[in-house]
């Protein structure tokens, strides 16, 4: 089996139009996948099905073999970064990048190296005692970042991760990006709008349309393609 498969994956919200209609995918382990199309086009309730937020109407979607809805969310290995970086307004830094182990059984010590390092990943070890309002919105989001890469996840879900940032920091944080994936070998499924930013970073770009794939290659195919 592949490292994740959909399977005749369809999903309606209201019985009558399809959000998503037969979408047949695979994704290598390691890969760096975009989902990328205009709004509305099905790329966030595919990336939720794929978190088992979501149940597809049809079809079935498996992570290393088995149902991704198999297991309750809080114990699925898969890392999610969502565009509003989602932190917890009442936590520390550390307290947000902790918590993700805190409900994982890992003992104090554990957690304390483990934060630790995936601050020092993001390079934001200075701020660990700040809240997340005391942060920019570039560190905030290496906030998220350092959150769902710190339980070692297999799988990392990042839903327009940069849609609110300016340009500048948005081209920085994809090389930060890049890196870690680069770095730690993990599997990313990374949603956006933005056309550039999927050709830069990733292995294959998945291009979508009315709820389907259009196209699924390499930057170099789609760039190339006539
Ligand atoms: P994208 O992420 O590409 O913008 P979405 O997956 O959010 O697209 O939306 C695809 C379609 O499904 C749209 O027509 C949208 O209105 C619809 N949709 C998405 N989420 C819901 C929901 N929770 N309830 C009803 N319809 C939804
Ligand atoms: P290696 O496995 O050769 O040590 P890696 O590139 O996998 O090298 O990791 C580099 C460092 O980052 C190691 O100390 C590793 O334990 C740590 N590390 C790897 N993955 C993660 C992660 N998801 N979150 C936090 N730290 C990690």
């Amino acid at each position: 089996h592949g490292f994740v498969e959909f399977t005749d994956v369809e999903k309606s919200y209201d019985g009558r139009t399809f959000a998503v209609t037969r979408m047949n995918l695979n994704v290598a382990r390691g890969e760096f996948l975009t989902l990328l199309g205009p709004s509305g086009s099905g790329k966030t309730t595919t990336l939720n099905m794929l978190a088992g937020f979501e149940r597809p109407t049809h079809g079935t979607i498996t992570l290393e073999g088995q149902p991704v809805d198999r297991l309750p969310p809080y114990q699925r290995n898969i890392g999610m970064v969502f565009q509003n970086y989602a932190l917890f307004p009442h936590m520390t830094v550390e307290e947000n990048v902790a918590f993700p182990l805190s409900v994982r059984q890992v003992s104090k010590a554990d957690i304390a190296a483990r934060v630790a390092r995936a601050l020092d990943m993001v390079r934001l070890q200075q701020f660990g005692d700040r809240r997340p309002t005391q942060l920019s919105g570039g560190q905030q989001q290496r906030v998220a970042l350092a959150r769902a890469l710190v339980f070692q996840p297999s799988l990392v879900l990042m839903d327009e991760p940069l849609g609110a940032l300016d340009k500048k920091l948005r081209e920085h944080m994809q090389l930060e990006i890049k890196q870690l994936h680069t770095m730690l070998g993990v599997t990313i499924v990374y949603v956006t709008h933005d056309q550039s930013e999927a050709l830069t970073m990733s292995d294959r770009v998945a291009v979508f349309n009315q709820g389907a794939i259009a196209q699924l290659g390499s930057p170099d195919d789609l760039y190339n393609t006539p």
